[in-house]
């Protein structure tokens, strides 16, 4: 059960202390106090774990500065969608939103390999207005002999090109909690020119002690990607864990999953999970054409078929597309084939309009004619 503060009714504020006093009074019943810092207001909502089926939500409903009682079901407690419940999903973060019903991109490198090419990435983006960007700096690979990513000592310049292009939000992966400290170190000394989203690849979606690492932090959100090999709910429950240690600014990613089916695609496309994901979570949906699809093969119609990957999640109603650019594809270190090229970049973001805008007429032709 979630009790949803009034806007007015702070941490310092009489209601609040009898709004706990009432709830300490329950028997079996401990209360978790988040704070939803949103962009309009921020919101104090208290979470209740335990008998909460003997609970009356009239009677929590009634106390003053209480503004809504919401029974949740007891899968995906934070990032879950519960019945009536019509809290926004998403959340704001360096002057970028993500929502459940806007689409950012993001092109970029797979691997930062030298800072010709991060700042050819990043003037390009820029001269197409993009804002934010892919970046890996931290790379888990198959083989323990594969270049593993600059790791480190790559950051300052990475942040720094960001900053001078005007980049707001670069995704960066990390693998072990030690890379949240050396983002955070570098950041700090290049005195913040950007944003990062913490991503959590398809490698360590069970990885639980990074997991809790990335939800105790508040600083970065979080782009969670799908487990290549796990069931829908345990990469749920993933995003939960993340969530349960208090960081709700999630992205839940879609990047194909590991099957022979998929052949001659790298993994099976998952895109068709995109409302899936919106229905059961509040959590904005991610898709990486890229790392699904693998490769630049082209259908007869000249389409690569990687754009129609990306054009498949987004006419579903994607909120994010993460996709490899590389300035130099055949010189790439990591995913070099899968990789489009710079000059291919102003079609891609034509070919990303046009079918976001399909999207929309498609959502207006539903609601308009629904039963
Ligand atoms: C990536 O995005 O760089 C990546 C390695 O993706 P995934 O974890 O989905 O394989
Ligand atoms: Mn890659």
């Amino acid at each position: 059960m979630i009790v949803i503060l009034g806007p007015d009714v702070g941490e310092e504020s009489p209601e609040y202390r009898r709004i706990l006093e009432h709830l300490a009074a329950k028997p079996n019943i401990q209360t978790r106090v988040h704070r939803e810092v949103g962009s309009i207001r921020t919101v104090t909502e208290i979470y209740l774990i335990g008998d909460t089926h003997t609970l009356d939500k009239n009677e929590i409903e009634a106390l003053p500065g209480v503004e809504r009682v919401v029974r949740i079901s007891e899968e995906y407690r934070v990032v879950g969608r519960h019945k009536n419940d019509d809290r926004p999903a998403g959340f704001g973060y360096n002057g970028i939103r993500f929502g459940q019903d806007n689409l950012n991109l993001f092109p970029g490198l797979c691997a930062v390999d030298s800072r010709e090419n991060a700042d050819a990435m990043f003037k390009a983006l820029k001269s197409q207005g993009q804002r934010c960007a892919r970046m890996g700096a931290y790379k888990p690979r198959t083989s323990p002999y594969a270049f593993q990513g600059h790791g480190k000592s790559c950051l300052p310049w990475v942040f720094e090109l960001a900053g001078k292009h005007g980049l707001q939000v670069i995704s960066m992966e990390i693998t072990h909690d030690s890379h949240l400290e050396e983002i955070v170190a570098a950041l700090e000394k290049a005195g913040r020119p950007t944003g990062v989203m913490l991503q959590i690849g398809t490698r360590n979606t069970q990885n639980f002690e990074l997991l809790k690492c990335v939800g105790r932090q508040h600083e970065f959100p979080v782009l969670l990607k799908r487990g290549f090999g796990i069931t829908l709910e345990e990469s749920l429950n993933a995003a939960e864990y993340v969530a349960s240690e208090g960081n709700h600014r999630i992205v839940f990613g879609l990047r194909g999953m590991k099957s022979n089916f998929g052949d001659p695609h790298r993994n099976l496309v998952d895109f068709a999970h995109v409302p899936v994901v919106q229905r059961m979570t509040r959590m904005p949906v991610c898709i990486d054409p890229s790392h699904a699809v693998g490769s630049r093969e082209r259908g007869p119609d000249g389409i690569l078929d990687l754009c129609h990957a990306a054009a498949q999640g987004v006419i579903a109603g994607a909120n994010m597309v993460l996709v490899d650019f590389h300035p130099a594809p055949e010189k790439a270190l990591v995913d070099g084939p899968q990789a489009l090229l710079l000059s291919e970049l102003p079609a891609f973001l034509k070919d990303m309009e046009i079918t976001r805008k399909a999207y929309e007429q498609r959502r207006e032709l539903a609601r308009a004619s629904r039963p």
